[in-house]
């Protein structure tokens, strides 16, 4: 017998039943039923009667067809359209009564063991886990956290060799590990409009525990390339006259909880290379939340995205500036730009879960690391009427006030920094090379009680970009 109903949380169904004696040795169906909007199943599940050497195996079917069957190795799992917990297949999540089936192969005579089946129907909209890939954090606490947020594996354009040499779609296990080795504590693989790679990034999060591994992918239009992070379902990439627009495409990623970042904006556009820079006039930047401002392929160089992502700053428009490899070759020599890492983006966040890197990201709390370093950081924070804000804040002083302005250096021995305002280099910070491992510079600065924003670079010797700070925002 199995109970059905509704517990407080809508979307979750809780089955309830009993296992007696006479199910020895058969497979008891308990039905339930998928909605319409329903894109993804997740399902709990639990016995009691283990002390007396019952055993429930588990399995799924939906309205059409066989899902997959864990046995007793599994208390829980997922599937949906794109993923599915291993022993499960990711397939479409069709309306109608679908079925676990609970396989009985031992329960003593005159055993009763009650089972529940807690059953969350994930519809499409509804508010995002905290990750996509693993249930509880990977690290409790506030911290920088380091990742990179492009790459690209077999499931697009990554390419590597084989066991004999070939040039073959570089499997995206490898990926993983170049990030692990690198010591990133995120990654979001970003394969080109497609949805394919999630189903290997499930399989791998539970052995890979210390490397958070964020759904991505790569919105590839003839216009410019997106990334979009934090939703594993479908958005339609076809930007064109009559068919979708950027608007559509920022709408449904908002719907879906997304994050909409563009990609190597710097590069050309039009005809000298289709799609590479970003040329889609309609873009609403109030609705985008980051810009690589360095790409792997470019860095710092004159088709780097610094440029299009200050020009964003000054027309008032709070933007994140971020870093991503854009990898496409996991085995490439470590110290190479673009390899895995190359640039990192460092976020400061309440936590190692995609939903905390995210948010991180959208407020700004954000550096870039350009050589993709273990140590290497900044933390910049201004100071005025008693408030003290971070890198993406912002504060409101009014004209006349003080604002006390404080950066932190670490491992940055030999190099020097600079404040930018409003897209100028200024001399407002003392420009000395850096002598300490840890170094801290303060400088002061009056406010004329308009909007400005101030960030920090932070050069080597020779001038290359080792970090890219983002914004204080004043009076915005
Ligand atoms: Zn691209
Ligand atoms: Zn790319």
């Amino acid at each position: 017998m199995t109970d059905l109903f509704c517990s407080a949380q809508q979307a979750d169904l809780v089955l309830r039943g009993t296992i007696t004696g006479k199910d020895r040795e058969s497979y008891v169906e308990v039905p339930f039923e998928v909605g319409a909007s329903v894109v993804r199943v997740t399902v709990d599940f639990s016995y009691t009667g283990r002390d007396q050497h019952t055993t429930i195996d588990l399995g799924l079917f939906d309205g059409e067809r066989f899902r997959g069957w864990s046995g007793g190795n599994k208390s829980w799992f997922t599937v949906s359209e794109t993923d599915a917990t291993p022993s499960y297949l990711p397939g479409p999540i069709r309306p109608g009564t679908w079925k676990l089936i609970l396989g009985v192969p031992s329960i003593g005579d005159g055993v009763k063991s009650e089972y529940v089946a807690t059953i969350h129907l994930q519809r499409s909209g509804e508010a995002p886990a905290a990750s996509t890939f693993s249930r509880a954090p990977l690290r409790a606490g506030a911290a920088w956290y380091r990742g990179d947020l492009h790459m690209h594996d077999a499931h697009s354009d990554g390419s590597c060799l084989s066991q004999s040499g070939a040039k073959v779609p570089c499997p995206l296990y490898k990926t993983v590990e170049a990030a692990t080795a690198r010591g990133l504590d995120f990654i979001a693989i970003s394969d080109h409009n497609t949805i394919s790679h999630y189903d290997a990034m499930r399989e791998l999060q539970p052995y890979f525990d210390r490397l958070l591994l964020i759904p991505g992918r790569e919105i590839t239009t003839f216009e410019g390339h997106a990334n979009v992070y934090g939703t594993t379902e479908f958005i339609d990439f076809r930007l064109e006259k009559g068919h979708v627009s950027i608007d559509d495409i920022q709408r449904q990623t908002e719907k879906l909880h997304g994050m909409f970042s563009i990609n190597h904006p710097g590069l050309p556009s039009g005809s000298a290379c289709m799609g590479c820079g970003w040329a889609a006039k309609d873009t609403d930047y109030s609705r985008v939340g980051a810009v690589e401002a360095i790409n792997g392929g470019t860095l710092d160089g004159p088709m780097s995205g610094v440029a299009f992502w200050q020009e964003k700053l000054n027309r008032g428009f709070r933007l994140t500036g971020v870093g991503g490899s854009d990898n496409h070759n996991a085995t490439m020599d470590p110290q190479a730009h673009s390899a895995v890492g190359y640039p990192a983006t460092v976020v400061y966040a309440a936590e190692l879960s995609e939903r905390a890197i995210l948010e991180g990201i959208r407020t700004g709390h954000v550096f870039v690391d350009v050589q993709g370093t273990r140590d290497r950081g900044i933390e910049f924070t201004a100071q005025a009427d008693g408030k003290t804000v971070m890198m993406g804040d912002a504060i409101a002083p009014v004209a006349g006030a003080n604002v006390h302005l404080v950066l932190t250096m670490n491992g940055l021995e030999g190099a020097h920094a600079e404040v930018i305002r409003d897209g100028e280099v200024t001399t407002l910070l003392d420009a000395s090379v850096v002598k300490e491992h840890t170094e801290t510079r303060e400088f002061d600065y009056e406010a004329d009680g308009k909007r400005h924003w101030v960030r920090v670079n932070v050069r080597a010797a020779d001038g290359a970009l080792l970090i890219l700070g983002n914004p204080i925002y004043l009076n915005l």
